[in-house]
């Protein structure tokens, strides 16, 4: 039995935990993958208050990850798959075992967003990708198309220009939805060019992804984009968008388009479930954010726990 269990290891809940651990409480850190979430994906943070220059999302979590580990918090990787939340007693039920503990912080962030066209499930890993930090190196001097218009499409855009001979960022309208400062280095970027108003219909491959079809949401033209015949295949980057990771609670903890309600202390309609980070509905999703909400429901679960003698 733990005082506390954090569901999900990025930025929010590694936050959660070194504010519990140094609390004192006994905390379990429960991840169903690698430490991180989003943001270790991220090939540069430029907006975190105090990182150096150039920092990747993977060194920034390293230090986050340490720091926590540093105040005591136990960690499992395991993938929950029931969670029984309504008792005094919380027990979260994964593919390795059972957890229980007395306060639960969900911190398990979001996921990416996928086209939904055919073709695109079958060629994920063979061309298509959902992390430019992790398949850039696959692209070294061939073509790149990245589909998206927000801040993670154009910076992970730009990063791929490092590697790719030509980057082309495809958007379903004709203006960016990135911040001006993202957008002013995109557009003074030489390897990068758009394709606007288009939206990817069919991608098609033998093996490796070797043509799609656009097609213009204005014009309704349809267009097909093919591998040059030397390289024999692209690389197509998803940056849509992401969709909170909140299933586990449909039913139990009040949401709006699947992102949890709290109250400004990150509480939810269950005593002694509070919610932090990107599952969260909040106006800015940063890590900053991310890590402020940690902080803060972690000292309002330690609030909760002294309330019932813990
Ligand atoms: P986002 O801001 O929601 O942008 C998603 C983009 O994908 C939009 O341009 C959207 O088009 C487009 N899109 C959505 N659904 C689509 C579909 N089915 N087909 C084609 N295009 C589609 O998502 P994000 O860029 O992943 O960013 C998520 C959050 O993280 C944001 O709050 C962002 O500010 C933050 N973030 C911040 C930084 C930073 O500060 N450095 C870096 C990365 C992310 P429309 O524009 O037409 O809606």
């Amino acid at each position: 039995m733990y005082d506390l269990i954090v569901l999900g290891g990025g930025p929010a809940g590694l936050s959660a935990a070194l504010y519990a651990g140094r609390a004192r409480l006994s905390v379990l850190l429960l991840e169903k993958g690698v430490i991180g979430g989003q943001i270790a994906q991220s090939s540069e943070i430029e907006n975190y208050p105090g990182s150096p220059p150039h920092e990747s999302g993977e060194s920034l979590i390293a230090r986050m990850s340490a720091q926590a580990e540093r105040f005591g918090a136990e960690r499992i990787i395991d993938t929950i798959t029931a969670v029984s939340a309504e008792g005094e007693t919380k027990v979260l039920t994964g593919v390795k075992g059972s957890y229980a503990c007395r306060a639960l912080i969900v911190a398990t962030g979001n996921a990416p967003l996928q086209i939904g066209c055919p073709g695109e499930r079958e060629l994920i890993g063979k061309g298509v990708s959902y992390c430019a930090t992790c398949d850039a190196a696959f692209f070294e001097g061939l073509e790149v198309y990245v589909v998206g218009g927000g801040d993670s499409a154009v910076e992970e855009a730009l990063y791929l220009s490092k590697f790719a001979r030509k980057v082309t960022i495809i958007h379903r309208r004709d203006a960016l939805r990135a911040t001006k400062c993202i957008r002013d280095r995109a557009f003074a970027e030489p390897k990068l060019s758009f394709i606007w108003d288009s939206v990817i219909e069919e991608l098609r491959g033998d093996g490796l992804l070797e043509s799609m079809t656009l097609r213009n949401i204005k014009t309704g033209v349809t267009t097909t984009v093919a591998a040059d015949e030397a390289d024999g295949t692209f690389g197509l980057f998803v940056f849509i968008g992401l969709h909170p990771a909140s299933e586990l609670f449909a039913g139990k903890l009040d949401m709006e388009n699947g992102y949890i309600l709290t109250d400004e202390d990150m509480a939810t309609n269950i005593p002694g479930v509070f919610a932090a980070g990107d599952v969260r509905k909040k106006t800015l999703r940063q890590v900053v954010t991310a890590a402020a909400d940690g902080a803060v429901a972690a000292v309002r679960a330690e609030k909760y726990l002294e309330e019932r003698g813990v």
